[in-house]
């Protein structure tokens, strides 16, 4: 009896796995909406928003000024205009939160959600400018090129086996690092007296909106200021609690000048 329904149970289980795999892999029928921009295929689920094509040539100058460019093929960039079908596709990769984005590093496609860049952004008042809180698509692209770009250097496992701080921190800095370069009012000491001065985060502003913040702004002080690069920052030795002290110090002395 098994012999005779355990080909037609296998066959079954094969078309499953494949209709699984084929959401994160071949996902290009859930995105009929397709366009080409400054060296991104971009798919979305809806009309591509108006527009694009400037957050995609912008996202492009982020790229190439990251320190880890390579040249490396850019992700395929999924637009879910629908919050239902990013929280779907979540939730088949076992994500129980839908944050801004989601990558499927091994398939080299990257989802992005409409809603959740728009929400921290409508939460933080668009601010901080060049921060990942400013609910900005280019940033938000640039992110998660920037977390691509550390596999080569230092593989899939390295990379997921990074302090969140410095994974994430780093990330954010990368990505902002053209913008902030353009804009001339740009100034580190400022962004570090936003973050400790609590008025700045109050409600809707969430703690994870701050922690984010923090992460960034210690990467880019230990980068900019201290002159460490990413392989430095890699060090076990480059704590968040030695950053946190200096970076404060460093504050600190700024405003006594
Ligand atoms: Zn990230």
């Amino acid at each position: 009896m098994r012999a005779r329904w355990a080909p037609w149970a296998l066959g079954a289980a094969v078309v499953l796995v494949g209709l699984y795999l084929s959401v994160f892999f071949l996902p290009y029928p859930l995105f009929p909406h397709h366009a080409e921009f400054a060296g991104f295929s971009v798919y979305s689920d809806r009309e591509i928003p108006a527009g694009f094509e400037l957050v995609l040539d912008d996202a492009r100058g982020r790229v190439e000024a990251m320190e880890l460019y390579r040249g490396a093929k850019n992700p395929r960039i999924f637009v879910c205009r629908s919050q239902r079908l990013f929280v779907f596709i979540n939730k088949l990769a076992g994500k129980r939160h839908a944050g801004q984005a989601l990558v499927i590093s091994a398939a080299n496609n990257a989802f992005f959600s409409e809603e959740g860049i728009e929400a921290i952004g409508r939460r933080n008042g668009g601010r901080p400018l060049h921060s990942r809180l400013q609910g900005s698509w280019s940033a938000a692209i640039a992110h998660e090129v920037a977390h691509l770009q550390m596999v080569p250097a230092i593989g899939a496992l390295g990379e997921r086996g990074l302090p969140p701080w410095k994974s994430e921190g780093y990330a954010d800095f990368a990505a902002n690092l053209a913008a902030a370069a353009a804009d001339p009012n740009y100034d580190l000491g400022e962004r570090v007296g936003l973050l400790l001065d609590d008025r700045n985060w109050q409600p809707p502003v969430t703690s994870f909106d701050r922690r984010h913040f923090r992460w960034h702004v210690l990467v880019e002080y230990l980068c900019d200021v201290r002159g460490l690069d990413f392989a430095d920052l890699l060090d076990d030795d480059i704590t968040q609690d030695d950053a946190w002290d200096e970076m404060t110090a460093w504050y600190s002395a700024l405003r006594q000048e």
